[in-house]
């Protein structure tokens, strides 16, 4: 018996242990009957603990045996033996945020239908950023729209109510998706807002879902991907999005809703700046240019090291050593093999097919450029 769909806001329950077993994975259980929400339907399982005369372990996952009808499987910390009553206890406040997270998919999948006429055809509820996948490449008016409209389910307050019907009945109700099971078919209605065949765990009510934010979506699949965040959890996003955007409000001295103009002048001076740069150093390598072809070893400033060398290939006959203040060096031309040899009785390292590059230590930088000559 599956506990969780007749009292969804119930987190203690008594059973039998029916069935347990080990193997090199783990340790398993079946229970007469569990509070345990098995992974399914794009929501995550239940965790928890169970008590008996063996002590307490940790439930750290369910799942189904079978998919849809199976026995609920609980994963477990250490074994239980067979035939024992047991305490089963859910965590109750993650189940509460899966409840949010689920109970808030209905509502915006039924929003986004009345909306823009989009259907939804898969769902992740496995992290505090939920994703609906609609069929339908969105317009971002429809998405924005089925964001109000789902806040709006949440403040109309709905009562949340699931019931069953048999298979032959199910054509008197206009469900939002047809049923995946046959059978009797457990529904979920949500005032006359949403109704859907479900087997889930919901909020009594719709309020309790919000809010219902919308964070992005993007093509996917020839579809849609909707991604969105609900209840405590889109509380928390908030926060942690208020906080940081407090923090660089005070560090460019303005408030949060015109940080984009600081930014946006800084990203401008960067800009001005890098290009400054580049010119100054092309004229300084220019510069250098000169003496390093009259002198073949030569003390650079490190910045220009590189490009310095990569100019001086042009005078493929003559053998260059640059070498910064640092200890940063360039070998090139003919005799390379044989300067770095003697670089490397200084204590260089370094290597390089056409500009050999390395370093070499700081005290022996004048000794270095001696080595050409
Ligand atoms: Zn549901």
């Amino acid at each position: 018996m599956r506990l969780y769909q007749l009292d969804s806001y119930a987190t203690r329950f008594q059973a039998r242990v029916e069935r347990a077993w080990t193997d090199e994975k783990g340790h398993y259980a079946v229970l007469s009957q569990t509070l345990f929400y098995p992974e399914s339907g794009g929501q995550p399982a239940d965790r928890g603990v169970l008590r008996g005369p063996f002590g307490e372990v940790q439930v750290l996952h369910a799942y189904e045996e079978e998919k849809a009808f199976g026995d609920v499987v609980h994963v477990l910390s250490a074994p239980v033996p067979e035939g024992v009553e047991v305490e089963g206890e859910i965590d109750w406040p993650r189940r509460f945020r899966h409840m949010q997270r689920h109970t808030a998919q209905h509502l915006l999948s039924q929003a986004l239908l009345r909306a823009g006429g989009y259907h939804t055809v898969a769902v992740s509820l496995d992290s505090p950023v939920c994703t609906v996948d609609i069929e339908e490449e969105a317009e971002e008016a429809g998405v924005l729209k089925a964001e109000a409209l789902a806040n709006f389910a949440v403040y109309a307050d709905y009562p949340v109510e699931a019931f069953y019907v048999s298979e032959e009945e199910l054509a008197h109700y206009p469900l939002r998706r047809p049923p995946k099971v046959r059978g009797k078919v457990r529904l979920v209605r949500i005032g006359d807002f949403d109704l859907a065949a479900c087997g889930g765990t919901h909020l009594k009510t719709s309020a309790q879902a919000g809010p219902i934010k919308v964070l992005k979506w993007e093509r996917y699949k020839g579809g849609t991907r909707v991604y969105f965040t609900a209840g405590w959890e889109a509380l928390e996003d908030y926060h942690a999005k208020h906080a940081l955007l407090a923090r660089l409000a005070l560090a460019f001295s303005t408030n949060p809703l015109e940080l984009e103009k600081p930014i946006r002048k800084l990203q401008e001076e960067l800009y001005a700046l890098k290009g400054e740069n580049q010119a100054l150093k092309e004229a300084l390598v220019k510069a250098l240019l000169a003496r390093a072809l009259e002198e073949g070893a030569l003390l650079v400033p490190d910045p220009v090291l590189g490009e310095l060398a990569k100019a001086l290939l042009a005078w493929g006959e003559k053998t260059f050593l640059l070498v910064s203040p640092e200890g940063r060096f360039a070998l090139l031309g003919p005799r390379r093999q044989e300067v770095l040899e003697r670089l490397r009785a200084l204590g260089a390292k370094g290597g390089g097919k056409e500009v050999v590059q390395g370093a070499l230590p700081k005290e022996r930088v004048v000794e270095a450029l001696g080595l050409l000559s």
